[in-house]
């Protein structure tokens, strides 16, 4: 299995087929932040995210789970009623086993829904969880994600060459 290449591919976390993902075992959700729920400069969650996640709780742990610092985790966290990782170090292992062993869950059970290759779905796919990319929710990334953006653009014309990854087609 490529390390960049994710399991599932969507557009947006409105448009994954979370029925299918629970129907395959898949109990917690750990979903990045910035730019996968919330643009990278903003602190508010809007009420349609609100809502999904609100509904996904009946059916799933969700977990924030975030290499971004502890206070803007945690605010969001906390206005969803959701646990959290800061500073989780994605790509690293670390934080991924960290959430295993809290909550006793197999790889099996975890799928992280992320919106960059180099962080979400390299470290997950490194530890054997679920991968699941979705589009950027905005285009402003902070100083660190430039840089991953950057090689991320490269990558996706590597694997797309391959014939193992193409932007805008979806696939679950
Ligand atoms: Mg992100």
């Amino acid at each position: 299995m490529e390390k960049y290449v994710p399991d599932i591919y969507q557009k947006s976390i409105y448009t994954i087929n979370y029925e299918n993902l629970k129907n395959n075992g898949i109990k917690c959700l750990l979903f990045d932040l910035d730019n996968t729920l919330i643009p990278s400069r903003t602190t508010v969650v809007n009420d349609k995210t609100k809502q999904l996640i609100t509904d996904l709780k009946k059916d799933f742990k969700v977990i924030l789970f975030s290499n971004a610092g502890e206070t803007r985790v945690k605010k969001i966290a906390n206005e969803l009623e959701v646990p959290y990782y800061a500073w989780s170090f994605k790509p690293l292992s670390r934080t991924f086993k960290k959430v295993l062993q809290d909550h006793r869950y197999q790889e099996c059970e975890i799928a992280i829904v992320g919106d960059q290759l180099y962080t979400d779905i390299a470290g997950g796919n490194q530890v054997g969880i679920t991968t699941i990319l979705v589009n950027p929710v905005s285009n402003s990334d902070s100083i660190f994600t430039k840089l991953n953006r950057y090689l991320e653009r490269k990558k996706m014309h590597k694997l797309y060459r391959k014939g193992l990854f193409t932007k805008g087609k979806y696939y679950e």
